[in-house]
């Protein structure tokens, strides 16, 4: 286990696949790819860090996925992402606040911009991120993303990367539906 990592840069994967994390800023995007990457929190915002990507191989059954987990590094602030951030993506995280209505408002917002922009084939994931948080502190319901999640036909979890709930599953999820994706492409 501990010399993993080394094996698995000199081996082949079977596929390389392009993450991209989206949402408004502060909803916590760069907490959930350092506690998936490095299984970490940080409390402190991390966006000024400026993180490009991270690396993870991920096994699935006989196969090895690496993941290419894009962060926004802050650009999201300005609302408008580059299209080369959308170039090659083959899934993408869609992250709101469940404290933060604003920041549910606005996936719509980005889905249209996701369907600018991105490939029509991109897997897309909702997840409603800071599940931890005191009850009263919530300003999304469970019920509300995942009825959301409905409309756009599209897989739903709520996530606490400080927590680290739900975490695992949504990254494993929407790897798991790309190569599905890629080897009914190829078959
Ligand atoms: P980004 O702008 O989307 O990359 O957001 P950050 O990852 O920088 O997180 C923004 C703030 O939310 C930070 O203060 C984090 O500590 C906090 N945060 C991120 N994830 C969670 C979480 O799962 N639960 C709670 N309670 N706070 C979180
Ligand atoms: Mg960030």
């Amino acid at each position: 286990m501990a010399n993993r990592g080394k094996q698995g840069a000199q081996s082949k994967y079977d596929h390389l696949i392009k993450l991209l994390l989206i949402g408004d800023s502060g909803v916590g995007k760069s907490c959930l790819l350092l506690r998936y990457s490095e299984d970490s929190f940080t409390p402190s915002f991390i966006t000024t860090i400026g993180i490009d990507f991270k690396i993870k191989s991920l096994p699935l059954e006989d196969k090895k996925l690496k993941l290419q987990i894009w962060d926004t590094a802050g650009q999201e602030r300005f609302r408008t992402i580059t299209t080369a951030y959308y170039r090659g993506a083959m899934g993408i995280l869609l992250v709101y606040d469940v404290t933060d209505e604003r920041s549910f408002a606005n996936v719509k917002n980005w889905m249209r911009q996701i369907e600018q922009h991105a490939s029509e084939s991109v897997n897309k994931i909702l997840i409603g991120n800071k599940c931890d948080v005191d009850p009263a502190d919530r300003r999304v319901s469970l019920e509300q993303g995942r009825k959301l999640a409905e409309e756009y036909r599209i897989k739903f979890f709520e996530t606490s990367a400080k927590e680290n709930v739900n975490v695992d599953e949504a990254f494993y999820t929407v790897a798991r539906d790309i190569a599905l994706r890629i080897d009914n492409e190829v078959d």
